[in-house]
């Protein structure tokens, strides 16, 4: 049997990349001669194994061939006649496609190489259109890339643009399409995810949400940048840039779906979008089941975004509310994630990246003066049940009072 690097790790060496995970493949062995060593089966129908030391992924070769719709419609054939070259060209891109021996000989049948000195992520084979996770697998990769100058290959977006268009997109499974989606929010450039997906046309059907931000305008006073799908791939970009976790990142992609619903005779201004959207957050949180903390924060990000922009004007009965909707008592982590969302989405504007978010703090400062207030001397007072829970707030409510006004002075 032969044994080669494939994938990711060829691809990061050759781009002077650290390589963290390797995926190896194996030519020319069966089944039982990977047990006989010692290889642990992955699945019981996917010829992968893990290596009984390392851990690490070894697949055998084997081509693919597409039996139906969706991830599990394919047949796989993996036998010791399988060559490189054919488990080669399956895969999705060319600069995934080169193996390489423990030599550091090149495998590159497909011209990977060249594509990545090109800068261009290409297709290796019409194959690609067999499995459209494909798509978003192309567009994560423009994420993590851009930096370093990539972009999709035109007949590459074009094959995109008709998957898109086919259908195929949506047999893809909420699994799948979700681990490519917060893989994809963690890279660098998030909003280059956003933007291929649009270009290709899978934007309108993954998350039509979104899409339809693209072209309704905001009042230019507060949002120079006037779009607001633009906003929000700026709001993405600044979670990006200040390396917020993956929660606030989709609560900035999803903070601002109201808009999308304004009749447009109402426009720029967006009257009650912040609860008008809370519906369609809903239906792009349970299409792909997110997480559940990402989930709770996008709605509660989406309900509250403009609370925190005015946190300076709010009324101290407001602000215990809107801290009461978080729970700040057992959930501060969750608070925190808010104001950095609401910084996020101020910073997200053209020309006021830079500029200061007082905010922030001041809410910060309110959650500490609500939070001070002692429950013990209520229960000494002889405050039960309810009354107690009222006794509570009342006693809070004076704190955020006293906390304004000395915020004020
Ligand atoms: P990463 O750095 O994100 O791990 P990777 O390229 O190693 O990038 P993996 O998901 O680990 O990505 O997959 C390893 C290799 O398997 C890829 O480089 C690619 O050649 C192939 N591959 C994985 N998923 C697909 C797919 N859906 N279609 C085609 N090829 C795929
Ligand atoms: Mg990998």
């Amino acid at each position: 049997m032969r044994i080669y690097k494939v994938g990711g790790a060829v691809r990061d060496r050759l781009l002077g990349k650290p390589v963290t995970d390797i995926d190896w493949v194996v030519v020319g062995a069966t089944t039982e001669e990977m047990l006989a060593k010692g290889f642990r089966p992955v699945g019981a129908d996917f010829p992968v194994f893990l290596h009984p030391k390392s851990g690490e992924e070894y697949a055998l070769a084997r081509t693919e061939r597409k039996s139906g719709r969706g991830y599990g419609g394919f047949t796989f054939h993996a036998s010791p006649e399988v060559t490189l070259e054919e488990d080669l060209i399956r895969r999705d891109l060319t600069i995934n496609a080169m193996a390489e021996d423990d030599q550091q000989n090149l495998t590159d049948p497909y011209h990977g190489q060249r594509d990545l000195e090109a800068r261009l992520l290409r297709h290796v084979s019409p194959a690609f259109a067999e499995d459209p996770l494909r798509v978003l697998r192309v567009a994560r990769f423009a994420a993590r890339y851009a930096a370093l100058g990539f972009t999709v290959a035109p007949e590459t977006l074009e094959l995109m643009r008709q998957l898109s268009e086919s259908g195929e997109l949506e047999a893809l499974t909420p699994e799948r399409s979700w681990k490519e989606i917060s893989r994809a929010l963690m890279e660098d450039q998030p909003q280059v995810f956003v933007e291929v997906l649009r270009a290709c046309g899978a934007l309108k059907v993954l998350m039509p949400e979104v899409d339809a931000l693209f072209g309704v305008p905001q009042p230019p006073a507060h949002h120079p940048e006037i779009d607001t799908g633009a906003h929000t791939l700026s709001v993405l970009q600044q979670a990006a840039t200040h390396k917020q976790p993956l929660t606030v990142r989709w609560a900035c992609l999803l903070h601002d779906l109201g808009k999308g619903l304004t009749p447009e005779e109402e426009w720029p201004r967006h009257i009650a979008h912040e609860f008008k959207g809370l519906k369609l957050i809903k239906a792009v949180n349970e299409r792909f089941k997110v997480p559940r903390d990402c989930q709770e924060l996008a709605l509660l990000v989406g309900e509250y975004h403009t609370h925190g922009h005015r946190a300076l004007e709010l009324k101290p009965s407001t602000l215990l509310e809107l801290l009461q909707s978080f729970d700040i008592y057992r959930r501060p982590q969750r608070f925190e994630e808010f104001i950095a969302a609401c910084e996020m989405d101020a910073r997200g504007r053209e020309g006021l990246e830079e500029r200061s978010y007082p905010q922030a703090d001041y809410l910060r400062g309110a959650a500490t003066a609500a939070r001070s207030v002692a429950v013990q001397p209520l229960l000494e007072k002889g405050f039960k049940g309810p009354e107690l829970g009222e006794a509570i707030k009342r006693e809070r409510l004076k704190a955020l009072k006293a906390y304004k006004e000395t915020a004020s002075t």
